[in-house]
């Protein structure tokens, strides 16, 4: 089996360095790309960040026209939510940063906000969760089992960060898998346990989550390809989790200090989810998976 493994909050204690990366990001907002006073753009962000939290089934990231995650998600996606609806809301920002990305990928808020996190979070230090080393290492000494690390950062910050555990053998990286990578005509549907086709899971009243991720579906079918059982273990829902649920892999989605509850339930009601309480329970709670060999 492979076990897929998130990197960012799961393997990495993100609630501790958001604070850092938001920070860093104002910085460079402030000074290299709108030019306004940072004490302002803080201010503002404080404010937007507040106002997201109050009502977050009506905040996300989106990426072109999609939701790729509502904002409450994960501490680096509120982060990244709040910058974008600063940057969007504002004609002032939305015109500085189109001009700071004119050749955007995606659009330019989502090329600012994606320049930002990929640039400050390499700055940052490793920051392991209690037990990552133990459960990588166990996972290298499982002859069924094989870990991967999954990310959206880039793969040479993850490979640095890893090696700082020293492990006996290097960890394979699917790194810049773009979970986030929404495409509007992708014309593949999935069929959910109800028997229901469709392009969007209906998890909850107010949360629905898009499954037109074409980039991160190939990687999962990649990965399976030689025939290998896959779980994908997290500490977010829509990025890493619905995919693997909705294509019939285990999904364990590690529960944190920002881990809202109505993704606790979405996950815990289906019947391929866990709740991980901690990530140490992971070898555990993988015996439980049954492998068809
Ligand atoms: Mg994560």
């Amino acid at each position: 089996m492979k076990v897929i493994i998130d990197f960012d909050g799961t393997l990495t204690a993100e609630e501790l360095q958001v604070a850092a990366l938001a920070a860093k990001s104002l910085d460079t907002l402030a000074h290299e790309i709108i030019h306004v006073p940072r004490e302002l753009l803080a201010a503002e962000y404080q404010a937007t960040r507040a106002r997201l939290l109050r009502a977050t089934h009506r905040h996300w990231w989106e990426v072109n026209g999609l939701i790729a995650s509502y904002c409450d998600e994960g501490a680096f996606i509120l982060n990244t939510t709040t910058l974008q609806v600063l940057l969007r809301e504002n004609d002032t920002y939305l015109q500085a940063v189109t001009a700071a990305f004119p050749e955007a990928e995606y659009d330019p808020v989502v090329d600012c906000t994606n320049h930002l996190f990929h640039r400050h979070t390499a700055e940052l230090p490793p920051e392991f969760r209690p037990g990552a080393r133990n459960v990588l290492a166990a996972l290298q000494d499982h002859p069924g089992r094989t870990p991967l690390i999954l990310t959206n950062s880039l793969g040479d910050k993850v490979r640095r960060h890893l090696n700082t555990l020293g492990l006996d053998a290097e960890i394979a990286v699917l790194g810049d898998t773009r979970q986030y990578e929404m495409v509007p005509d992708w014309p593949h549907s999935f069929v959910l346990a109800h028997g229901k086709e469709t392009q969007v899971w209906r998890v909850l009243p107010k949360y629905s989550i898009d499954l037109r991720r074409p980039a991160y579906y190939q990687a999962l079918v990649r990965e399976a390809a030689d025939n290998s059982q896959l779980a994908v273990v997290a500490d977010t829902f829509s990025l890493p989790g619905a995919l693997p649920l909705v294509m019939g892999i285990p999904f364990f989605l590690l529960r944190t200090s920002y881990t809202p509850a109505w993704c606790i339930r979405a996950v815990a009601e289906h019947p391929l989810g866990s709740i991980l309480e901690k990530l140490a329970d992971l070898p555990a709670a993988l015996d439980s998976v049954a492998d068809p060999g």
